[in-house]
């Protein structure tokens, strides 16, 4: 049985930084998520992939199931750039392909999981993979600024079906038409959601609920290469670490957090899913450690 769920796009990635660059490479939000959260527990995922998709690619993620991947015709492509203010991926080409109409089909060990992952991918994919579910999973959603442009409505619809809900500064201005992120994380809980994540690329992420603001530091990073999948790892780590421990109270969401944080920076430090597929639990963790020192004052 699969108790953690992460639907999401996998692709084959086309990424240009001041640093390198890297074609065709496995990517995407359910790659990228699932492989952080298989740091704490198995997850499994539901995607699409096309005929184009080398199967040696997913053979390398381990400790997934990959039971709740079905088949098209031809595989999610995408090209993005960073300037050497790495904060923001300029998206050069998006190919929906099999992504568009994608009609999820949970297996039935999916579908009395207790935490779901929706990570970037159509709205429309998110809600109806979310109705599959039988037990009213904690259901963290993230989106990004494709989304919010071309389905804002459906968007804003799957947003209030969430428990907590992640984006990055940029997206969360963009979806409410405001510079104040204080102000944007409390439109996002009014949308219903019990939390609200920015994230601020290097310099952290913020946590909003109604009665309370938490705000988790960057991780002092010296090797910046490809920040490509930061978020998608960053959620994949909160989701994974809250499945592993069964809690969803706000201190263990602060403590997914900065799990979700460390293994993003591990992301960004080398091309793609170099780095995920290389780092074990125990350097996460000293990350971690780091980061609780970061915080004392
Ligand atoms: P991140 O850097 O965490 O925002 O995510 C990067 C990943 O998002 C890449 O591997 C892309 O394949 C994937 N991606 C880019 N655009 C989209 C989109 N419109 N829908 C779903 N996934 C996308």
């Amino acid at each position: 049985m699969i108790n953690l769920v992460i639907v999401g796009s996998i692709g084959l990635d086309d990424i240009k930084t001041p640093f390198g660059k890297i074609s065709s490479t496995l990517g995407g939000s359910a790659v990228y998520s699932a492989l952080s959260a298989s740091f704490f527990e198995k997850p499994g995922v539901v995607g699409i992939v096309g005929r184009d998709m080398p199967q040696e690619e997913l053979k390398a993620l381990k400790n997934i199931d990959l039971s709740g991947i079905s088949k098209g015709e031809k595989t999610f492509r995408w090209e993005g750039k960073y300037e050497y203010d790495m904060n923001e991926a300029k998206t050069l080409k998006t190919e929906l392909n099999c992504l568009s109409n994608f009609n999820p089909s949970l297996p039935n060990s999916y579908k009395n999981a207790k935490y779901l992952l929706l990570a970037n991918i159509d709205p429309d994919s998110q809600i109806k993979a979310l109705n599959q579910l039988k037990n009213e999973p904690f259901v963290i959603l993230d989106s990004m600024n494709f989304w919010i442009k071309n389905k804002k409505e459906k968007l804003v619809s799957a947003i209030k079906k969430s428990d907590l809900v992640l984006l990055n500064d940029g997206e969360a201005r963009q979806l409410f038409n405001t510079p104040n992120l204080i102000k944007a994380g409390r439109k996002l809980l009014e949308l219903g959601p019990q939390y609200a994540v920015i994230k601020k690329g290097e310099h952290g992420a913020l946590l909003f609920s109604y009665d309370s603001f938490f705000s988790a530091p960057g991780y002092p990073l010296e090797e910046l290469k490809d920040p490509t999948g930061a978020g998608d790892s960053f959620a994949g780590g909160l989701i994974g670490y809250l499945a592993k421990h069964n809690k969803t109270d706000e201190k263990t969401i602060r403590q997914g957090i900065i799990f979700g944080s460390a293994i993003a920076s591990f992301c960004a430090e080398a091309l793609s899913t170099k780095a995920l597929l290389k780092i074990k639990i125990s350097d996460i963790k000293e990350r971690y450690e780091v980061f609780q020192k970061i915080r004392e004052f």
